[in-house]
């Protein structure tokens, strides 16, 4: 991009509403990392969020996501390998950590075909069946008959607000302009490689691409504002926190060596070691109710999401957490879930052309992977092409539009994964 300026954007150009290379509307972790890896190569650029920066109405906020690399699929252990590398390049531009490294811990029945499918692709170790009287943290978990546990080293606990808040510093270290409270409701081409981006309060800023990173909000915006139909199902989702017992609270802290975890099965379970609330663990199901992210029932108590939680607990770490008493804390999220749960990183296309690149439908799954796509975005808008993703063996076809055409489950035959949209 020739005009990757050699002075970057600014408030001055905000003021003025124009002369940027390009904007990015949505300040979650992938429209932040995305203004952080273009403006990291000269780019000026506008960053745009419709709420406060840092809010908690979409999916990048909070304390804590988790980092792995087993995956049912074999398409993102080389994107995690490749975020791992962004998540640390980050940290050492910023001068303070985000991530702290733990071991990964996978728990499901023997022969259940995502788990063998995600051992095999991470490269983990199993370590345990339930005949076996000791593996790490056997004095933790009990396992039903027929199940296996294995343990990689790829894991780690990122900082969410705190990790948003970082690639967004950097970003304006860099010289990148941001905007919050700032609803962008239409996208228009002027030109090649000439975008008005307009807002709710009228204002147009003028760019040369256009990157749309708004999470839950995508098939509303993409709808409105280039006729495509994304199929993204947005989910309320609950984070729940419950009380470790009495003298185990050190031995669930990374700093005893405890992993995060995920159990398959019937329920799939994930979880971080107690660290962000001494004496309290993230314990949680993965899925919840289809919500419209515009009217969300916050005051709903999630049993739906909490009783499953509680019985896996009772189950599987008998004597080391409380769950008589519930959750002791609850926090609301959202997931942007596509039929096959596969990410969705492409240019618009139609009178677009490669111009307006969009990155939605993260299923739940795309925190870990926030540099990488943020770098591949940027790419994307500044090259017409990720050469870092074919660099590190990223394979973008799996998160092509197109793959919904005439085929609403898109992936889903090749994909391990079931549906956990719940009632
Ligand atoms: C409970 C929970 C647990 C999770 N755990 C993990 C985990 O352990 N590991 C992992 O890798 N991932 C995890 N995830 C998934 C991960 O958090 C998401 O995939 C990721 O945060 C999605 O980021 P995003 O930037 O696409 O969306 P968001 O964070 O929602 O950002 C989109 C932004 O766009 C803004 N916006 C919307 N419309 C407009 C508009 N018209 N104009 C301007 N701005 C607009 C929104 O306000 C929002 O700030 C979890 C998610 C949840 C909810």
């Amino acid at each position: 991009m020739a005009a990757a300026a050699a002075a970057n954007g600014g408030e001055g150009d905000v003021r003025r509403g124009g002369g940027f290379d390009v904007i990015v509307v949505g300040a979650g972790i992938m429209g932040s990392c995305a203004a952080y890896a273009a403006s990291s190569r000269g780019a000026r650029v506008l960053l745009l969020e419709r709420f406060d920066l840092l809010h908690h109405r979409g999916s990048s906020h909070g304390e804590s996501r988790t980092i792995r690399a087993t995956y049912p699929q074999a398409h993102y252990p080389p994107m995690v390998r490749l975020a791992a590398r962004l998540w640390d390049d980050a940290q050492r531009d910023a001068g303070y950590r985000v991530l702290t490294p733990t071991p990964h811990l996978d728990l499901g029945p023997r022969g259940d075909a995502a788990l063998r499918a995600s051992i095999e692709n991470g490269g983990a170790t199993e370590v345990a069946s339930a005949a076996a009287e000791s593996w790490p943290w056997s004095g933790v978990f009990r396992l039903p008959e027929g199940w296996t546990a294995a343990t990689s080293e790829l894991g780690g606990v990122m900082k969410a607000t705190k990790a948003v808040a970082m690639f967004q510093s950097l970003a304006a270290k860099n010289g990148a302009a941001m905007r919050d409270r700032t609803e962008v409701v239409d996208v228009t081409k002027q030109g090649e490689g000439s975008m008005v981006v307009k807002t709710s309060s009228g204002e147009e800023f003028h760019g040369g691409k256009c990157i749309i990173t708004v999470g839950a909000w995508a098939s509303k915006l993409l709808k409105s504002v280039a006729g495509v139909d994304l199929p993204v199902q947005p989910l309320h989702t609950l984070i729940c926190y419950w009380k470790v017992r009495p003298g185990h609270e050190h031995e669930l802290t990374p700093e005893a060596g405890f992993p995060t975890f995920a159990s398959y099965g019937d329920t799939y379970i994930y979880s971080t070691p107690s660290m962000e609330f001494p004496g309290l663990i993230k314990v949680a199901t993965h899925g919840g109710p289809p919500c419209d992210p515009d009217s969300r029932d916050w005051s709903g108590g999630g049993a739906g999401l909490v009783e499953p939680v509680a019985r896996w607990i009772d189950e599987f770490m008998p004597g080391h957490v409380d769950t008589a008493g519930g959750p002791v804390i609850r926090q609301w999220c959202m997931y942007s879930m596509t039929p096959d749960e596969d990410y969705i990183i492409d240019f618009v296309g139609g009178e677009f052309g490669k111009d307006v690149v969009v990155g939605a439908g993260f299923s739940g799954h795309g925190f870990k992977m926030g540099p990488a796509v943020g770098r591949i975005l940027a790419e994307m808008a500044m090259d017409g092409e990720a050469r870092t993703a074919a660099e590190a063996g990223v394979e973008l076809r799996h998160f092509r539009i197109a793959r919904f055409e005439g085929n609403p489950e898109g992936n889903l035959a090749e994909n391990k994964v079931k549906s956990w949209v719940l009632p």
